[in-house]
């Protein structure tokens, strides 16, 4: 799984802009069980580089974009950053092992229950789980060096920005559902100003909720 990440990290360079994942960010994608996330039925599937279903009509995503999109976020070991989005609670699991803390919301309350019992018996015990709609944040935790939004929104939630702190960055796709949408890179800056970068094509599930 890492040699197809590692490809598909030079294909994509010319777009991202990114030669290379960090040592840091690779050794959490080797360390994170991805079988152990998926139902018995996709074991056989777990380390392809592709997404796959975790009921509901949602997915674990492609371990590629879960290792770009961490990497994005340029984490430091002392980070707390919040997921929107827990599914299987894979990416979770991967950024536990780059930051301090992980907070992650995730709005179908059976996968946000699964993943947090899974979490809790894999010994990821830096994360946190919350039922609720992640489009207005975490805000009793914030604000964030990092936050990483894991299904796609038709435009940047205003709360995810409130919540970054100066000089961090929110990883977001954004578009249309179930059509091609951006990848983008948003950095704080110290005046409050917001530097948007596209990053890639991407296609994720949407953001619901009532927003
Ligand atoms: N990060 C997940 C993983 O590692 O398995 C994959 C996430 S899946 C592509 C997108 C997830 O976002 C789904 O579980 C979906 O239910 C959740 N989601 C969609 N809209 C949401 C919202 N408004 N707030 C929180 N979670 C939401």
């Amino acid at each position: 799984m890492l040699r197809d990440i590692e490809r598909e990290v030079e294909l994509t360079h010319g777009l991202t802009g990114r030669a290379r994942i960090s040592d840091r960010v690779l050794d959490a994608l080797r360390c994170v069980p991805r079988h152990a996330f998926v139902d018995e039925g996709m074991r056989r599937h777990a380390y392809d580089d592709g997404p796959l279903p975790i009921g509901h009509g949602q997915t674990i995503s492609q371990p590629f974009i879960v290792g770009l999109m961490t990497d994005l976020l340029d984490p430091e070991p002392g980070d707390r950053v919040l997921e929107v989005g827990t599914g299987s609670g894979y990416q979770a699991a991967v950024l536990s092992r780059v930051v301090s803390r992980v907070y992650s919301v995730e709005i179908i309350e059976a996968l946000a229950v699964r993943a947090s019992e899974r979490l809790a018996a894999l010994g990821y015990h830096n994360v946190e789980t919350q039922v609720g709609d992640g489009y207005h944040g975490w805000v009793e935790h914030s604000p964030y060096d990092g936050i990483l939004v894991t299904a796609a929104a038709r435009a940047v939630p205003p709360a995810l920005v409130e919540q970054l702190k100066p000089g961090a960055r929110l990883v977001i796709p954004v578009g249309e559902p179930y059509l091609p949408q951006r990848l983008l890179l948003l950095q704080k800056e110290e005046g409050g100003l917001v530097s948007e970068t596209e990053v890639l094509p991407v296609a994720f599930v949407p953001l619901t909720g009532g927003h």
